[in-house]
């Protein structure tokens, strides 16, 4: 050992559709904020990344423009999401020297070629010396502790912002999976649709997410919590204040949970029926910032009659999985 050691700048970095999570070898999380980018329309200049782009959204001038280049799962702008991307690292690195760091970034099942390499060239020209993509459920399963080297099979749902990841996992290998364009989002829409057509309130994308973290549930609750939101009279454009109850938020959220459910049955009515068993037996595992919603484990278990855990620290699963792949990316390279 020399008298310095050797700083590692080995990243894993969870990409998903609504957050970007980064985990340094050696040190643990350093960075997690919204997949938002504010850019200059004149200039294509970045006007800021993350948590202070996501406040920006909905209320930006005109000047600037706002966007979630990876919202749907799919990468809608090339650009724009190397920007961010390369941003992140940088923060990540913070001002340590980038002695060339070896990058895994965790990517959705149904990428298309074209959109690997977009991720993979914004690893490159962040500095990376390798970039190692990842199958998203892999990660979330590792990261989740499921025994996924054991011959049974393993079945993870993460509920993310754009997707629903579905991945039926033995051996260390993805069996099958599925993403639907179906997760926290299409929820958040929901709740605008709804307090808008019951309610004649026009309210913004990040009012919703707050109502729903507050509120929201999938199955009826005992005691009925209520909530103040402000927006716009849909009639009389004035400013207006109502109050909502999580029943209401339960009935606006309805058809979304229904949907996630419906990814998840694709998944085990194609399972070979062997790991369906299996997957009978040992129940599913839910995770992602979706599975945080309210008894949304007791309605997957009513649909689908098999039981469900959720995995502690939801939002975390997938960069801890990376992460312990980078530990060990050796073991893992094969
Ligand atoms: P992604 O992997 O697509 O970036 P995440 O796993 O980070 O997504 O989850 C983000 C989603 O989880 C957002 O839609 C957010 O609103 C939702 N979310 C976070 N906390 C909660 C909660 N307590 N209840 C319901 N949804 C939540
Ligand atoms: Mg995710």
């Amino acid at each position: 050992m020399g008298l310095f050691p050797k700083l590692s700048t080995d990243l894993a970095i969870d990409l998903g559709t609504a957050n970007v999570v980064i985990y340094v070898k050696g040190r643990g999380i350093v960075l997690n904020e919204p997949s938002v980018i504010a850019i200059k329309k004149k200039t294509g200049e970045v006007v800021a990344v993350g948590n202070e782009a996501k406040k920006m959204l909905g209320r930006n001038p005109n000047s600037i423009e706002t966007v979630r280049p990876l919202k749907d799962g799919k990468i809608s702008n090339a650009k724009k999401t190397e920007e961010m991307l390369r941003h992140f690292i940088k923060l990540a690195h913070s001002k340590r020297m980038l002695i060339q760091p070896r990058i895994i970034i965790s990517i959705a099942t149904d990428i298309t070629d074209a959109e690997r390499q977009i991720v993979e060239r914004a690893g490159k020209t962040a500095g990376a010396r390798e970039v190692h993509l990842v199958e998203e459920p892999l990660a979330a399963a590792i990261g989740a502790g499921l025994p996924i080297d054991e011959a049974g099979g393993s079945m993870i749902v993460d509920i993310g912002g754009g997707t629903t990841e579905v991945g039926l996992i033995s051996l260390s290998e993805t069996v099958a999976s599925y993403s639907g364009v179906v997760g926290g989002d299409k929820m958040n829409e929901a709740i605008m649709h709804y307090i808008k057509t019951k309610k004649n309130l026009q309210i913004g994308e990040n009012r919703a997410e707050q109502i729903k973290i507050e509120l929201g549930t999938a199955v009826k609750t005992e005691e009925v919590r209520e909530a103040q939101i402000k927006g716009f009279d849909t009639v009389s454009r004035l400013p207006k204040t109502i109050t909502i109850n999580s029943d209401e938020i339960l009935d606006a959220l309805k058809k979304t949970v229904n949907e996630i459910i419906d990814s998840i049955i694709k998944v085990l009515d194609d399972a070979p029926p062997e790991l369906a068993g299996d997957i009978a037996e040992r129940g599913i595992m839910i995770t992602g910032g979706g599975s945080l919603l309210k008894g949304i484990d007791k309605v997957i278990r009513d649909r689908t009659g098999v039981p469900v855990s959720t995995a502690d620290d939801p939002l975390l699963s997938v960069v801890r999985g990376a992460g312990m792949i980078l530990e060990e990316i050796d073991r893992y390279k094969k």
